[in-house]
């Protein structure tokens, strides 16, 4: 089952931490520095929010990077 990421954009701080966490799924946008589902994977992508769909293997990668956002920014939910 893949997995849906959804990242708050307007949440983020621009911290770095998920994106150097799991960087196969993460990384600042260069529209406004905000966080973003990589290019592979995203499906939506605005000012405030990035959505992006992942393959089962990068769960725990993704999770990760979830785990470590200071405002809780990240959500990753199964697709079922
Ligand atoms: S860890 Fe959170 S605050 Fe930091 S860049 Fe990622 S989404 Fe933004």
């Amino acid at each position: 089952m893949p997995y849906r990421i959804v990242i708050d954009r307007g949440l983020c701080i621009s911290c770095g931490a998920a994106p150097t966490t799991c960087p196969q799924v993460y990384e600042l946008g260069k529209d406004n520095g905000k966080n973003k589902v990589v290019e592979k994977y995203s499906v939506e992508l605005g000012e405030g929010r990035s959505v992006g769909i992942i393959p089962d293997e990068l769960y725990s990668c993704a999770k990760e990077g979830a785990d470590v956002c200071p405002v809780s920014a990240i959500y990753v939910e199964k697709i079922e």
